[in-house]
């Protein structure tokens, strides 16, 4: 039997079929440097204040972009904008036509499936609390478009 991220594009999908696609993995909750002259990203070791970094889980979801104003939220509707997503990402994997890889809960259907790959942020980032911001460039990381920790 077919998954609904299989047979349901992006642009269709429910608000939970949408939020189930999210592995959990704490990728997107990185503080991120932009190259000014060529517009590239790059992803730092150090998380938003209000991820919690043993569950990689956001601790206010619901209140998020009131404390957090410059929180990315993803929706049908920013498709086109997901290139910075992280390549193992299910919304940039599904916007690419790729499959889900086995390690992502809907497959597995466990949540702790992503940690134990080593594709989530567990166990290997900080808090945005204990780096200045100064000091942000020397905490860029290259394994988070990595498919495995
Ligand atoms: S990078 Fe994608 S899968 Fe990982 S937490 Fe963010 S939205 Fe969810
Ligand atoms: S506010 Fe929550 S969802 Fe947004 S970046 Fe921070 S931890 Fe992630």
């Amino acid at each position: 039997m077919s998954g609904f991220w299989e047979t349901t594009p992006l642009s269709q999908m429910n608000h939970a079929q949408w939020e189930a696609l999210c592995d959990g993995c704490g990728k997107c909750c990185l503080q991120k440097l932009e190259d000014e002259d060529s517009g590239e990203v790059f992803y730092t070791a150090i998380s938003c204040t209000l991820l919690d970094t043993d569950t990689c889980r956001c601790q206010d979801y619901p209140h998020r972009l009131a404390r957090v104003p410059e929180c990315l939220t993803l929706n049908p509707g920013k498709i086109s904008e997901l290139h910075w997503l992280p390549t193992t990402c299910a919304y940039r994997l599904l916007a690419e036509k790729k499959d889900l890889p086995e390690w992502h809960p809907l497959i597995s259907g466990d949540p702790e499936s992503v940690h134990r790959a080593g594709i989530s942020v567990k166990g290997r980032v900080l808090s945005e609390e204990h780096v200045h911001e100064d000091e942000w460039q020397e905490h860029i990381v290259h394994w988070v478009d990595e498919s495995e920790g």
